[in-house]
């Protein structure tokens, strides 16, 4: 191997300016936020054979004081942060500081500037990375810079630039993604001799929309905004009858500064889904203001991707927005047949007809879920459920028996569906209509479905709001309720899922949950295992993980929480463990969860439901951890201590 070496300065600077300046779009991008960044009211660009012999951007901005000009292209000198920390609290659009040095390096490079304090302004031409001496020069207050015969120094990368066509529609993308967000700011656009753009500053968003996109588009905007205290979301999306064949007419803005996001371009989707055909896009142009430390701008070279602290919740503020949005909107009005030419119309009928009812499937399934918790369950059978009735407030006075036959005269599409979990199966909650509602008020058996036991005594006591006191033949039976209960949830469960009738529901809006890398390469090996219990989880890019779905008898629960327990538990195996033994962790962990707790006061009802559940399953003398579920004192040994004997 050759020595070590360290490169030099202009080698430095090339592998710099590879990064950040592919094209003459790019120094378009970097010079107009400088101009922006030094407060420009005007922006002047002027753009020769697609930027390829010219980039000339002229502002009116504070412009550099004399002899801090040479630093402002020296490599890593920068006015807009000063440490490290600043790194989180970036308000600019700049702060890199390499931008004017990289492009320096593979260009022609002049600057002329001038502050409001002085009387002229300094002159720094530099070639190829070779600075010439700063020289006054006259010159209006603020910044114009001259990049010409950009790479004429790198012919490899000359090489591959495109045709000025090609690269003037990169130059007109990268102004858009500035111009269309800095409203207070006159920009112009000339290519040669042609008027590009001329956009005089505005307050209304949608009129620089409109200049950039046309009419048509500005007038099928429909207004977004919310606010949760730390995200603030502002903006516009087309309406459905306007889409595109790719996501590039999706403008996200976060803090001023154009960001592309998969996540918010998923949230995008799924906010549009029923509403597009496949294959189609939304048109949005949507501002994310949260504060500068809750995400990293220092991710990725030109800044385009961030990373930010809590992804999920401004996945789930965006999509909830739009989501709700689209409800309050009468979109009928404006999903119109496609655009047709005779030849075929009848397909475009048909897609029409296909995006109404589409539509209108979405407004259905949406309106369900405002009116109930904010998750729904789709994916229910429309079946009736015990939960139905216990939900619509059945009196308690009703007897086990007579609350059966109803249910089965009845039949099972007969009580209201409701958009709640189905307890039915593992017993649903029979508490009392004025019972307050309790935090893990769940999964009682009901005696609306509880099949009769076997002619044994099924009526016990509570004591202590722990333990269940009844008799069998032997004699006098102990039951801890958590035990028991979550014995009987684990059978039923399992049963359910070796059967695939596990009841699931979509979260309305899908939950990010950020693991260890570990732990998420652990989930997702054993995504098809989560699958089976209702959880689908997919990936989210790095270490997170997107939980679309969720078991309906867990609704009660944080799907976050209880998705990151799963996979603590699956990790903490230390091996990887087989998938029986997967699925046996998950059943048990879900049945202690859905199970009563000690402490929880039962009706007379649920304890008779409890136990006559208790003779469903074979092995209910042990919970699923092993602990006992039961104790019996024999009559024998009760008339002994009783000295019957
Ligand atoms: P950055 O923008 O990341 O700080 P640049 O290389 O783009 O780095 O610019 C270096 C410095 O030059 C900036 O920090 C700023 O102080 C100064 N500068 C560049 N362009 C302008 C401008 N148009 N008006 C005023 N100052 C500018
Ligand atoms: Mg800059």
């Amino acid at each position: 191997m050759p020595d070590i070496k360290q490169l030099p300065p202009s080698v430095i600077n090339k592998i710099a300016a590879g990064e950040v300046i592919e094209r003459p779009a790019s120094v378009v991008k970097e010079l107009m936020e400088n101009s922006v960044d030094a407060g420009a009211r005007r922006v002047d660009v002027t753009i020769e054979k697609g930027g390829t012999e010219l980039v000339r951007v002229a502002d009116d901005g504070c412009g550099i004081a004399q002899d801090q000009a040479p630093l402002a292209i020296a490599s890593h000198a920068t006015s807009k942060i000063r440490n490290a920390d600043d790194l989180f609290h970036v308000q600019s659009l700049g702060f890199r500081g390499e931008a004017l040095a990289s492009i320096a390096e593979v260009s022609r490079f002049l600057l002329r500037t001038r502050t409001g304090d002085e009387q002229g302004g300094i002159e720094l031409q530099v070639d190829g990375g070779v600075a010439e001496p700063p020289a006054p020069c006259g010159c209006p207050v603020g910044t114009i810079i001259e990049v010409r015969q950009l790479f004429y120094n790198t012919p490899v990368r000359r090489k591959f630039l495109r045709t000025t066509q090609t690269e003037m529609g990169h130059v007109i993308e990268a102004f858009t993604r500035i111009a269309l967000v800095h409203l207070d700011v006159h920009f112009t656009l000339r290519h040669g001799d042609r008027t590009v753009h001329d956009l005089p500053p505005t307050e209304r968003w949608r009129e620089r929309i409109t200049a950039f996109f046309g009419d048509d588009i500005g007038d099928s905007l429909i207004s977004i905004g919310g606010d949760d205290g730390t995200v603030k979301l502002r903006g516009y999306v087309a309406d459905p009858t306007h889409s595109r064949a790719n996501n590039r007419m999706q403008y996200l803005f976060l803090n001023g500064r154009h960001i592309r996001d998969r996540a918010l371009q998923h949230a995008m989707g799924e906010a549009y889904r029923g509403l597009l055909l496949t294959g189609r896009y939304p048109i949005a142009f949507l501002r994310l203001d949260i504060p500068p430390e809750a995400v990293d701008v220092n991710v990725h070279p030109t800044k385009l991707e961030v990373r930010f602290q809590d992804s999920g919740r401004i996945y789930s503020q965006l999509l909830g927005t739009l989501r709700k949005k689209f409800l309050s909107t009468d979109l009928t009005a404006r999903v119109q047949p496609a655009p047709s030419d005779a030849s075929d119309s009848a397909a475009a009928a048909h897609d029409s007809t296909q995006t109404q009812r589409h539509r209108e499937e979405l407004v259905n399934w949406a309106k369900g879920q405002l009116s109930g918790p904010d998750r729904e369950a789709t994916e229910l059978p429309p079946t009736g459920t015990a939960a139905g009735m216990t939900a619509s407030g059945e009196s308690e006075a009703v007897r086990p028996e007579q609350r059966r036959m109803e249910w089965e005269r009845s039949g099972p599409s007969a009580p209201p569906f409701k958009p709640f979990p189905d307890y039915s199966q593992i017993g649903a909650p029979a508490r009392p209509p004025s019972a307050p509602p309790e935090e893990n008020d769940l999964s009682l058996p009901s005696p609306a479905t509880a099949p009769l036991g076997p002619s044994v005594a099924n009526s016990g006591i509570q004591v202590h709001n722990r333990y269940l006191i009844t008799e069998n033949q032997e004699g006098v039976v102990i039951i801890d309720q958590h035990a028991l209960h979550e014995r009987i949830l684990y059978e039923q469960l399992r049963e359910k899922v070796l059967g695939g009738k596990l009841e699931r529901q979509r979260l309305l809006v899908p939950e990010t949950v950020t693991l260890t890398p570990s732990e998420a390469a652990a989930a997702l090996d054993a995504k098809e295992t989560f699958a089976e219990i209702g959880i689908e989880i997919e990936p989210f890019g790095g270490d997170t993980v997107l939980v679309s779905t969720y078991p309906a008898m867990l609704a009660n629960f944080d799907p976050i929480t209880v998705v990151r327990e799963l996979v603590e538990q699956l990790v903490s195996h230390g091996k990887t463990p087989g998938r029986r033994e997967v699925l046996d962790d998950l059943l048990h962990m879900i049945s202690c969860k859905a199970a009563i707790k000690a402490g929880d006061r039962l009706t007379p009802e649920e304890v008779t439901a409890l136990l006559e559940q208790r003779h469903e399953y074979q092995d209910t003398h042990h919970c699923p951890h092993g602990r006992p579920t039961s104790l019996v004192f024999s009559k024998d040994e009760l008339d002994k201590r009783f000295k019957r004997t």
